[in-house]
């Protein structure tokens, strides 16, 4: 079983934990986490150790009457890995600890490329993070994008990519982001860094994107046009894309008109914490004129690059290829919200869903 450390218990943090304790090959060796509070209380009721940055933090702790097994440092002697989920530029100080103590570790989209080997996302290039001791999961929205482009450039190839990200302000647990109501062009400079970010992932790929922020904290909305190498069929399109494991092609039966109603139907559907960890494609927003290929796709962004971590530290191991460590994990998670789609259908309808 390989020991995983999770440093950083936020957003991220705390759905990598409970994604890698529903593993076969994994267990959580303890989580980092800088302040007592509920969500520290939580860890704890979820069976979680605790352990805290520095001397002064673990005595704060002890202070508030929080058991606490010990020091990050200890943590990082302690596993076989750890799974970076401080925020932006806290992985990069964190490394010089990894390093010192040859532990190695996966860090978070929000770090610099250039603090791990190689940049991840499992669906588009799970080898070259084989045998890795420091892998850096893409961010949210280039998690989106790479699952959406693979199986597009895989069968019909790629000329170029034109998206615009529609993004939330911040999480529900973030007061002090936003904006509270405007709408962002963000960055106003055209076009914005996440096109070379999916770079880090698709080298040679020709991609532009515009960014926008807007007052809302449920997902992510992309607007996305491909422009192929070669013509394609719509309805081939849409199965290609429906074969995803972690694309849900939304079914225009199920009725779900925006990212409120995904949540909706996630939390319906029994996720924790109404996870989405799929790209969610409309499936009506799937066009194809000749060579040029469009949607509208919903990221959750708390959720989908839970999945990645779990692949990104089979990957940097050799436990498995890419096919299985993602059926692995898609299975241990209990990604099946294709499924409940048709359960919903039936129910709303009375009658089997053809989508
Ligand atoms: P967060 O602020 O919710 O959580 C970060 C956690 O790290 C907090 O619990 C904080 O107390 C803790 N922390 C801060 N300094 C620390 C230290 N020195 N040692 C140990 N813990 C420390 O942040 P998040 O949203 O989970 O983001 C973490 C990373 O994941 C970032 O790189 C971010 O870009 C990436 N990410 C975030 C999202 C998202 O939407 N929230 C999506 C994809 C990727």
């Amino acid at each position: 079983m390989l020991s995983v450390g999770v440093n950083g218990y936020g957003t991220i943090g705390k759905r990598v934990a409970d994604a890698v304790r529903a593993q076969p090959d994994m267990v959580v060796q303890g989580v980092g986490k800088t302040s007592p509070g509920h969500v520290a209380d939580n860890a704890l009721a979820a069976g979680y150790s605790l352990y805290a940055p520095s001397d002064d933090e673990k005595a704060s702790f002890e202070g508030a009457g929080t058991d606490v097994a010990g020091t990050v440092e200890d943590l990082v002697a302690e596993s076989d890995v750890i799974v970076d989920a401080t925020p932006g530029g806290v992985g990069e100080q964190n490394r010089t600890l990894y390093e010192q103590l040859e532990t190695p570790a996966v860090f978070q989209g929000a770090e610099a490329p250039a603090v791990a080997e190689t940049s991840f996302n499992a669906r588009a290039n799970y080898d070259e993070a084989r045998d890795a001791s420091y892998v850096r999961v893409v961010s949210c929205n280039t998690t989106g994008l790479s699952r959406l482009l693979a199986p597009l450039k895989e069968t019909y190839g790629i000329e170029t990519v034109r998206a615009t990200l529609i993004r939330r302000g911040g999480d529900p647990d973030q007061p002090s982001r936003g904006p509270i109501n405007d709408i962002l062009p963000d960055p106003i400079t055209v076009p914005s860094h996440h096109g070379p970010d999916v770079q880090t992932i698709f080298p040679s790929l020709s991609i532009d994107t515009m960014g926008v922020t807007v007052p809302a904290t449920l997902m992510h909305l992309h607007g996305v046009n491909v422009t192929l190498e070669s013509t394609a069929d719509v309805d081939a399109v849409r199965d290609l894309l429906a074969k995803e494991s972690r694309i849900f092609v939304v079914p225009e039966s199920a009725r779900i008109e925006g990212c409120g109603a995904l949540r909706e139907f996630a939390r319906d559907s029994g996720r924790p914490r109404g996870d989405i960890w799929e790209n969610c494609v409309w499936g009506e927003s799937i066009s194809v004129e000749g060579d040029e290929f469009y949607c509208f796709q919903a990221i959750h962004q708390e959720a989908d690059v839970v999945p990645e971590n779990v692949d990104a530290l089979r990957a940097m191991f050799d436990l498995k290829d890419a096919a299985e460590s993602i059926a692995t994990t898609d299975e241990r998670l209990g990604l099946s919200l294709r499924q409940r789609s048709r359960d919903s259908e039936r129910v709303l309808t009375g009658r089997a869903c053809d989508d």
